[in-house]
């Protein structure tokens, strides 16, 4: 059946940007009928499409002249145990961190690491999830997605996600190309916390948790990112706005003798991931305002909206962002959100 077309349809409470922009379609979608009956209607031949999750990773740059899809799949069902996992299966359109709660409710825990990421879980995929030393990739079976060329559902393996950091299949080779519709996810019947992190291992010392339990983890990790990160119901945001560059060991060592105060991470292999908060930091521009857009005060790797900004203002203070790293380390920050 056809889900209900909106015409001219305003976006600003679909983006955590909160940027004013229009759709010239919009339309809900909880299953794949709703899909393939999309593509029979003459009104959007030919049109763009954008699919839509919370809008928590998107920088609408302007009106968008084609149909945005909202996914709204729900659902959340156990499927049994298979090796040495629990597996459950989620409904695209169920919010991220309502899950991870409730899965842990239930005790199956295994996602803590990633409670109160904005956004719903058909998103989780696309650029890999990650955070406090854990991502998307670790915990994910399979997934279901309709395929809009072939028009038909789809089953992929986490292998054929091709993962990476910040990174999966969706953003290249696949891109624009399939709508994802439920994840099943593969949670450890053995659970382990995932505490390494230098902040998760600090917060729960200063809890006086030594061994922690999945409720611990969880606790702890939601109350760093209360902390450290702005709420984006009360400052638009979309997180962290650049990824952290990964460099050679020999440019690690080469910044590093110029900048000895340089923060870095290695990598299995000789890699080095640098902090991209800390390159936008040492290059001043922690806390600016451009116009009605800045640089988050609390970490430099946030973008804010600090009220009526638009999509073009918050690209251009990014882009002003990316050049005066590259002037200053020569390093090109790539952008982690959907730019539209
Ligand atoms: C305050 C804040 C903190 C954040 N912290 C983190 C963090 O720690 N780690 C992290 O990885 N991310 C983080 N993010 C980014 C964001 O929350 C995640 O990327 C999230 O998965 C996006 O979900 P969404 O539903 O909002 O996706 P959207 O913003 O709606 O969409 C993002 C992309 O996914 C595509 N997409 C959405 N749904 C589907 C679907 N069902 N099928 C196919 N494609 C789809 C869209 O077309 C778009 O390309 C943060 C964002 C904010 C605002």
């Amino acid at each position: 059946m056809l889900p209900t077309l909106h015409e001219r349809f305003p976006l600003r409470d679909c983006n955590t940007f909160g940027v004013e922009a229009r759709a010239r379609w919009f339309c809900r979608a909880s299953a794949a009928e709703e899909l393939a009956a999309l593509a029979a209607e003459p009104r959007l031949a030919g049109l763009p499409r954008l699919v839509l999750g919370g809008g928590s990773n998107l920088l609408l740059t302007g009106d968008f002249d084609g149909l945005v899809i909202k996914v709204e799949v729900p659902g959340l069902r156990e499927l049994g145990e298979a090796g040495g996992a629990w597996h459950v299966e989620v409904g695209a359109g169920e919010n991220w961190h309502a899950t991870v709660e409730r899965l842990l409710a239930m005790h199956r825990p295994g996602l803590e690491n990633l409670a109160l990421i904005p956004g719903n879980c058909g998103a989780a995929p696309i650029q890999n999830i990650g955070a406090y030393g854990l991502e998307l990739a670790e915990r994910l079976d399979s997934l279901t997605a309709w395929d809009i060329d072939l028009q038909r559902l789809v089953q992929m393996s986490a292998a054929e996600c091709d993962f990476g950091y910040r990174d999966s299949v969706f953003k290249h080779a696949l891109a624009g190309r399939r709508v994802i519709l439920s994840l099943r996810l593969a949670l450890p019947k053995q659970w382990q916390p995932v505490a390494a992190y230098a902040d998760v291992a600090q917060e729960l010392k200063a809890r006086h948790v030594a061994d922690p339990q999945p409720r611990d983890l969880f606790d702890a990790v939601v109350a760093i990112r209360r902390r450290k990160l702005p709420d984006p119901a009360v400052i638009g945001n979309a997180g962290s706005f650049f990824k952290n560059p990964i460099v050679s060991r020999e440019q690690h060592r080469a910044l590093i003798g110029h900048h000895p105060s340089l923060v870095g991470y290695p990598l299995p292999g000789g890699r080095v991931k640098l902090a991209a908060a800390w390159l936008i930091d040492a290059a001043g521009l922690k806390g600016v305002t451009r116009g009605r857009a800045g640089v988050y005060e609390k970490q430099a790797l946030v973008l804010v909206n600090r009220g009526g900004a638009t999509g073009a203002e918050i690209l251009a203070l990014a882009r002003e962002v990316q050049d005066k790293v590259a002037e200053k380390f020569g390093i090109r920050l790539e952008p982690e959100p959907v730019i539209v």
